[in-house]
């Protein structure tokens, strides 16, 4: 019986090879020239530059030699496969790595293996970037080259750490390029030198392209410069790879225009595992596990059996390409069972495999699927059964607390495993003690803690349907560089070019010099035939396979207008999308918000906030390191953790501001310990031991000073949870929503963002507050929706974040989304001051054709418009998807199951903001006390519930705003309505109670009230 597997297994080196070329055949463009080559003010020098040549041009690899043993003839015998039923391989065979440079497009003429790698570089760069490529569209001036993130922000490009291209880092781009090529050539000599390809040799070269290639773009061209190189280069690598397979398991067919791949589904319900943990060491455990047991799926996949790569993870698992393979029947046998023993009794993987596809828009459709395959989870048995039988047998009595499942004794806390898997989490903490993983250090000075939720709904991004609101290349910019020929044809707006493309599709015969022209502009060359010539080679790239269905000539005019002109769902750009948002909430939200936070500023003794103190106890009570033992010094309870098993010696662990009655400093709380007889209760005891005392109490070495006080739970490419300081809570999102602003400016009608903050006290059970986290998650996916907005003023501003052309929008958006208008601020500037961005901002229109020229469109096809921000005017209805806030305390268990009620627009994070601002100021210029402040929030609270918010309770509100907080609705008229507005909408209840009982904040002038 021959086994798929095995037979992937018995070509590993061939098809990783292949792989390895797919990545190496972009090479060329890891370069300043390439880059230069593309510029709209190119000298000839730069411009003759051509990535496919390299292998001939020495000085390109630095004096590395690397092109040298690229062409080596000693390949040519590892990458060829001799197999029946592969003829066109066997008889066209490569000879080396330089061939895939040079011959990797149809135009080349390639043959054998370079076939497969030629389609799927069609398929990939799709549409938008082999034609606006060969027209001039887009192209950017030397002095302003960026790269942008696939919703149109601009950046510089790292490589080159400038946007002047005459005035780059030339000795860093050198250095750069020596160490990349350096690298290369060790790990190719070493698979040279073996005659093949170790698991240490694929994952160093996967990285080090993975690290390179991340640092430039694939094209300069806007709107087409947001892919990276390596984003064009992984998924080529990807879809040749697989396809190779699919040859190898089916036989040799011609791939031009047919490549197809399938994706391998592995779920696994990772939220659900990680909101388990009675503490933060649990989750980690989970979280490690989980991991774990990813790497082990990618290695068996991508290296043991090469089927595919992963091309996308998040909470719901892992997906890979995988080959178009007739019998996926087979295939998926053979996985589950090859996966079989990574199965526990804490989860089992569920695998699937999709339907064959062109693309990769299937992602969003089949991720939906998952889940609810993950909701119902079927176990099957095995290995899994000898596991419960084990823990069965182990003679334990109660439940495990954590995992649910395992029994455990009575007098420990977890089950062996779930203590085994928390240990190893606190032992990996002692390597990074900058971090934290204890809830005490988290927890602010008036023991609280919030978990902070942020999520993208990235749905109709990844199904491509959004995409059709962006422009890859204008109408107007085509017209004006083939102005001569457009007025031959009078061809003045767009509809003039569909009614002359769907009279070719009626009657080819058509096709005279003219329009021969125009379509030359689109491909490069002139066509003979329209058909075969022009709208086929189109049509093979076309990532959705509509044009292959289309059948209408209308319809297909239509189309095809749409590939010119539009974005296209193509491979490298669905990963990109969500590769822009994992960078969001890496980059600006870990890296750049929270690691800098200055927490718990204007806190009492906030220079305690991240210090800790070492201890020794003596006798030594003989803990294992990375555990912690509860102690009580004179009614004080701290639990710190072991770092020095033989010695006795601890760590604090907690916010030791709390201990700012015992001393003003590090050292007078040093001293405050030193000495004192404690008590002592570790994990197996069941009551305080006493006999102990602390023999030495001193500021813990600098190593473990400074520690950042938040807890990463999680981040996946649409979401991130994360646990910090309830006091500093609210502004992290603000600082958030401020980037979230700057960065998603152009789409934050169409790309939905929720922010949630949930605080509770440090000694709720974790378990309840992750509880909450997972609910709220769900309810902010199933409350996502699109709703009408009225456009009631328009300004345009500038803005230096934004940029130079900014529009600020007031809308009036439907009620039950918000109560008062929302301000946004849209940016349609680019990094170069004289490109306005002509090709992101397209906002939904509600109504009929809103006749904005070539600035409105019908995106769908059905007669949904977009319309350019710069063509909106006043009174203009649009749609807006909407981002929700929440904020709220959990007073008790059961508040985990209202979570999802009263969700706020996201607008009202900088509207708080603003209320709270405006109560510190009244309360300080009216000379008003606490007391005032709640005598108003409680009475209007109170008459509420009395009369519900009808116009006698709103006269109330009135007269209190007169009468306690002395504002007067002439000469506060501003202030006054709003405070009015937010006591009504309920959001000044939620400031209130936020500020002042959450964060227990005293507003200016309190302090001198005696009674509050
Ligand atoms: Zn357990």
């Amino acid at each position: 019986m021959s086994s798929l597997l095995k037979k992937l297994e018995d070509n590993r080196t061939a098809i990783l090879l292949a792989e390895i070329g797919a990545y190496l055949h972009l090479l060329g463009r890891f370069s300043e020239e390439f880059i230069k080559s593309q510029a709209k003010d190119a000298t000839n020098t730069n411009s003759n530059f051509d990535y496919k040549n390299v292998c001939n041009v020495s000085s390109f690899f630095e004096n590395t030699g690397l092109e040298v043993l690229l062409k080596s003839a000693n390949w040519k015998p590892l990458i060829n496969i001799t197999l029946s039923g592969l003829n066109e391989l066997s008889t066209n065979k490569v000879n080396n790595f330089c061939e895939f440079i040079e011959k990797h497009t149809w135009s080349d003429n390639p043959q054998g293996l370079l076939k497969i790698l030629a389609d799927a570089h069609g398929i990939v760069s799709g549409i938008d970037k082999a034609l606006a490529g060969r027209g001039h569209s887009g192209k950017q001036r030397k002095a302003y080259t960026f790269k942008a993130t696939v919703f149109g922000y601009e950046k510089e490009i790292g490589l080159l750490k400038a946007t002047d291209l005459d005035n780059v880092n030339k000795e860093y781009i050198k250095r750069v390029k020596e160490e990349f090529f350096k690298e290369i050539k060790r790990i190719l000599d070493n698979i040279l030198q073996n005659k093949s390809v170790s698991y240490e040799n694929y994952t160093d070269f996967i990285n080090t392209i993975k690290e390179y290639f991340s640092k430039t773009i694939g094209e300069t061209r806007r709107s087409i410069n947001e892919i990276s190189l390596y984003d064009y280069a992984h998924t080529i690598a990807s879809l040749t790879k697989s396809n190779l397979a699919k040859m190898i398991l089916d036989g040799w067919y011609e791939p031009r225009g047919k490549s197809q791949w399938r994706i391998l589904k592995i779920n696994l319900s990772i939220i659900e595992l990680l909101t388990k943990g009675l503490k933060i060491g649990d989750i980690f455990g989970y979280r490690q596990e989980i991991e774990n047991v990813l790497d082990e799926i990618k290695k068996t996949l991508e290296f043991h059996y090469p089927l595919g790569n992963e091309i996308y993870r998040d909470s719901t698992g892992i997906y890979f390409s995988c080959p178009g393979i007739e019998d996926k029947d087979a295939l998926k046998t053979e996985i589950i069972s090859e996966l079989k023993s990574l199965n526990q009794l804490d989860f089992s993987l569920q695998i699937e495999i999709s339907d064959k596809s062109r693309s990769m828009v299937i992602l969003a459709s089949e991720r939906e699927e998952s889940l609810k395959e993950i909701s119902y989870p079927h176990i099957s048995f095995g290995n899994i059964k000898e596991e419960l039988i084990s823990s069965q047998n182990d003679g334990d009595k109660e439940l495990c607390p954590v995992c649910r499942i395992r029994l455990k004794s009575l007098r420990i806390e977890r089950c062996k495993k779930c203590e085994a898997r928390y240990q190893e989490r606190a032992q990996n903490w002692i390597q990074e003690p900058k971090s934290t993983i204890w809830l005490d250090e988290v927890s602010d000075h008036n023991d609280c803690v919030a978990l902070i939720i942020g999520q993208f709904d990235l749905r109709k991004w990844l199904s491509g349907e959004l995409l059709n609101t962006f422009v890859s290349q204008t109408f107007d910019e085509w017209k004006n560089t083939y102005a001569t020929i457009c007025s031959t044809l009078n061809i003045q707006t767009i509809s003039d070019l569909e009614k002359g493309f769907e009279q070719l599709f009626n009657n080819s015969q058509n096709l005279n010099n003219d329009m021969k022209e125009i379509c030359k502009s689109f491909i490069g060359v002139k066509p003979d035939n329209f058909i075969s010539d022009f709208w086929e080679p189109i049509a093979e790239r076309d990532a959705t396979v509509r044009s292959v269905s289309l059948t209408n000539n209308s319809e297909k005019a239509k189309h095809l207008i749409r590939l010119l002109f539009r974005k296209h769902p193509s491979l490298a750009r669905i990963y990109r999308i969500w590769e822009t948002t994992q960078e969001f909430i890496q980059t600006t939200i870990f890296e750049g918000i929270l690691d800098k936070y200055p927490f718990g500023t204007n806190t009492p003794f906030n220079e305690l906030r991240r210090k800790r103190i070492e201890i020794t106890i003596e006798p030594n009570p003989c803990i294992p390191i990375g555990a912690t033992l509860d102690l009580d010094i004179e009614g004080v309870r701290l639990s710190p953790v072991c770092v020095d098993e033989n010695k006795g010696i601890f760590i604090t662990e907690a916010n030791i501001q709390i201990l700012s009655n015992k001393g003003k400093t590090l050292n007078e709380i040093a001293l405050w310990m030193q000495g004192k007889n404690i008590k002592v209760k570790r994990e197996n005891d069941n009551k305080w031991q006493e006999g102990y005392k602390i023999s030495m109490a001193k500021p813990a070495d600098d190593r473990f000073q400074d520690y950042i006080p938040y807890i990463k739970i999680y981040e996946y490419p649409d979401q991130f949870m994360a646990l910090v300081p309830a006091y500093d809570a609210f502004d992290i999102a603000k600082k958030i929503l401020e980037e979230y602003e700057i960065q998603f400016s152009k789409v934050r009608d169409r790309l939905p963002f929720h922010i949630g903050i949930i605080a509770f006290h440090k000694r709720t059970p974790l378990y309840v507050a992750m509880d909450a986290g997972k609910r709220l998650i769900e309810t902010f996916k199933n409350k996502t929706k699109t709703i009408n907005a009225k456009i009631d003023s328009i300004d345009d501003v500038s803005n230096n974040e934004l940029g130079k052309y900014v529009r600020r929008l007031k809308l009036n958006p439907d009620p039950c989304y918000s109560s008062v208008p929302i301000i946004w601020h849209i940016s349609y500037s680019t990094g170069d001051p004289n490109q306005q961005d002509e090709w992101h901002p397209y906002i939904r229109f509600n109504g009929n054709n809103p006749n904005r020229g070539n600035y409105s469109f019908d995106y769908t096809g059905n007669g949904d418009y977009v319309v350019h921000v710069k063509e909106l005017k006043v009174n203009d209805c649009i749609n807006i998807a909407t981002s929700y806030f929440k904020i709220t305390f959990l007073e008790n268990a059961a508040d985990r199951f209202r979570i999802g009620d009263g969700l706020r627009p996201l607008d009202d994070i900088e509207r708080t903001d603003d209320i709270w601002n405006e109560i510190q100021k009244i309360v300080k210029s009216k000379k008003l006390g606490i007391s005032q402040l709640y005598a108003y929030w409680q009475d209007v609270k109170k008459r509420y519930e009395d009369y519900g918010g009808n116009s006698v309770w709103e006269n109330f509100v009135k007269s209190s705003l007169i009468n306690i907080l002395k504002l007067s609705p002439k000469e506060d008229k501003e202030v006054f309505n709003k405070l009015f507005h937010a006591t009504k909408d309920g959001l000044l209840d939620i400031c209130l109670h936020w500020n002042l009982q959450v964060r227990k904040v005293k507003p200016e002038k309190a302090q001198e009230v005696k009674n509050e």
